[in-house]
C-alpha cells in the first residue's frame, strides 16, 4: 500500500473500517487479541541457529547435510510436542496435521523451509517455519478449533532450486533428481538421507484445489521495508526471471598497431551494452530489474584488443510479458550497438528461466486488512527472491507476509530480522490464518 493509501486506511482503521470493509477483529474481541509468544519464536530461532554449524561455527544446514537432518528432527520433535503428528512426503517435506471442526473442508496450510545457504543466516526460511509452529502453539494454549484443518508445511531443499515444493505440484522431473545438490549429493539421495522417498516422486504430488490456501512468512531479504520504516510487506507476486547470455564478437587484433577507427573492439561494445540495459530497465516506470552480472573478455590482455566477450544478462519482473518487452527493446539497443562498434551481438535464453507467480488478491487484502487491525502499517511489493510459495500458487491460492531484513541484508551470517519485527509478521501470519478460516 502506498504512504498516502495507508493515511486514509489508517484514520478508517479507527473506525473499525479499512479501504476493504469491515474488520473481522471487531466481529470477534477473542480471536483479535490472540497474539504470538515472542520469547518462544527468540528462544526457537536461536535453537534452531545451532544444529548444522560447519568447523569455523559458521551457519551451515544445507539440505540434505548431517545439520538439516538434526534440525528437521528436532523440528519434529516440537510438531510432535504440539499434537501435529509429523510425517515425511515422498520429496523430504514435513507435514503436520492439525484437525478443524469440519473434515469436509479443504486445509489452511502455512510454513516455510529450514535449509539455508552455505555460510546462511539464521531467519531465511526459519521465521516461518517457526512463526508457523507457533500459530498452533497459540490456537493449541487458547483452545481455539478452527473450521479448516490445519496444515504446517516445512519444504526440503528450498535452497537447492525449491526441491520440495517443486515435487509437490509435481514440476520435480527425474533429470532433476538425478542433478547434484549443494550437499555435495545427488538430489534423490539426498531426498532418501532425510526420510523421502525418491522412487516414487510422484507420491508428493498434492493436486489443485487440495489445499483451501498457502500463506508464507518470510524475511524480506531486502532493504525497502526498513528504508520506507514500515513493519509488513504484503507480497503481491514473486517475479519472474530471464538470463541470457550474450556474446559479443569483434576482432582481436595488435593494441599497438590497430587504429582506433579500424578496431572491432568486443568490450568497447560490452561496456556500451552495460549501460544500454541500464538505461532501458530505468527507462520505464514500475520496479522491474536488470542486471548484467558477469563479464568475460577474450583474449584478455593488456596488448589485445579485445575479440570476443560473453555478459551474463538477467532481467525480472512480476509481468512476463513487460520482461519480453524489455529485453527486446535491450535487443533493439544492441543491434545499434553492434552497427557503431562494427561487432556482431548474439543473444542465447538460458532454459531455466522461471516464469512471475503472483499471490491471490483475496489473500492480500486479507493480509493487509489484519496488519491494519494490528495498527501495522504495510506496503504491496513484488519479492524480488525465490520461494517456496511461487511453486505452491499452481495449485493454490498463496499469500505472503514480508517483515524488514536489517541493512536489507540476506543469505549471509550478517542476516538480521528484530524481535518486534518477527513478532508482528507472526501476529499478521495467525491474524490472517483466523481471518481465512472464518470466511
Ligand atoms: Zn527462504
Amino acid at each position: 500500500m502506498e504512504r498516502r493509501t495507508f493515511i486514509k486506511s489508517a484514520t478508517l482503521t479507527g473506525l473499525g473500517i479499512t479501504a476493504f470493509g469491515l474488520l473481522g477483529a471487531k466481529e470477534n474481541p477473542f480471536y483479535a487479541n490472540l497474539k504470538v509468544n515472542e520469547q518462544r519464536i527468540l528462544t526457537r530461532i536461536n535453537e534452531l541457529a545451532k544444529f548444522g554449524r560447519d568447523n569455523n561455527n559458521r551457519g551451515y544446514r544445507v539440505a540434505y547435510t548431517q545439520g538439516d537432518i538434526d534440525g528437521r528432527t528436532w523440528f519434529m520433535q516440537l510438531m510432535k510436542n504440539a499434537g501435529l503428528h509429523p510425517t515425511i512426503d515422498s520429496a523430504g517435506n514435513i507435514i503436520g496435521k492439525r484437525n478443524g471442526k469440519n473434515p469436509s473442508l479443504k486445509p489452511i496450510a502455512f510454513g516455510s523451509h529450514i535449509d539455508m545457504v552455505p555460510d546462511g543466516g539464521n531467519y531465511d526460511g526459519t521465521l516461518g517455519s517457526i512463526s508457523a509452529l507457533e500459530v498452533i502453539e497459540v490456537l493449541n494454549e487458547q483452545k481455539v478449533l478452527t473450521a479448516h484443518p490445519l496444515e504446517v508445511l516445512i519444504f526440503a531443499n528450498e535452497e537447492g532450486g525449491l526441491i520440495g515444493s517443486r515435487a509437490m505440484v509435481g514440476q520435480l522431473t527425474p533429470e532433476g533428481l538425478q542433478q547434484l545438490s549443494q550437499s555435495g549429493v545427488m538430489m534423490a539421495a539426498g531426498i532418501k538421507a532425510i526420510g523421502g522417498n525418491p522412487d516414487d516422486i510422484q507420491g508428493a504430488i498434492r493436486k489443485k484445489g487440495d489445499l483451501h490456501a498457502f500463506l508464507e512468512l518470510h524475511i524480506e531479504q531486502g532493504g525497502i521495508l526498513e528504508n520506507e520504516n514500515l513493519p509488513i510487506g504484503v507480497v503481491e507476486g514473486i517475479v519472474g526471471i530471464l538470463d541470457c547470455e550474450v556474446t559479443i564478437e569483434g576482432f582481436a587484433n595488435h593494441a599497438g598497431t590497430t587504429p582506433m577507427k579500424l578496431r572491432k573492439d568486443a568490450l568497447l561494445a560490452a561496456s556500451k551494452l552495460v549501460i544500454a540495459v541500464n538505461e532501458v530497465i530505468n527507462g520505464v516506470p514500475g520496479s522491474q530489474v536488470g542486471t548484467v552480472g558477469k563479464i568475460q573478455a577474450q583474449p584478455g590482455a593488456y596488448n589485445v584488443v579485445p575479440g570476443n566477450v560473453t555478459l551474463g544478462l538477467e532481467i525480472r519482473d512480476l509481468s512476463w510479458d513487460k520482461i519480453e518487452q524489455l529485453l527486446s527493446k535491450i535487443e533493439q539497443r544492441a543491434a545499434q550497438i553492434a552497427n557503431e562498434t562494427k561487432t556482431k551481438i548474439m543473444f542465447i535464453r538460458e532454459a531455466s528461466f522461471s516464469k512471475p507467480a503472483l499471490t491471490a488478491p483475496y489473500l492480500q487484502k486479507k493480509i493487509n486488512n489484519c496488519a491494519a487491525t494490528l495498527g501495522l502499517k504495510t506496503k504491496v511489493m513484488p519479492s524480488g527472491a525465490g520461494h517456496d510459495s511461487q511453486q505452491i500458487a499452481a495449485i493454490a491460492p498463496v499469500g505472503m507476509i514480508f517483515v524488514p531484513s536489517v541493512g536489507g541484508v540476506s543469505h549471509s551470517p550478517n542476516e538480521f530480522t528484530k524481535a518486534s519485527d518477527m513478532t508482528n509478521g507472526a501476529n499478521v501470519l495467525l491474524q490472517t490464518i483466523l481471518s481465512i478460516d472464518r470466511e
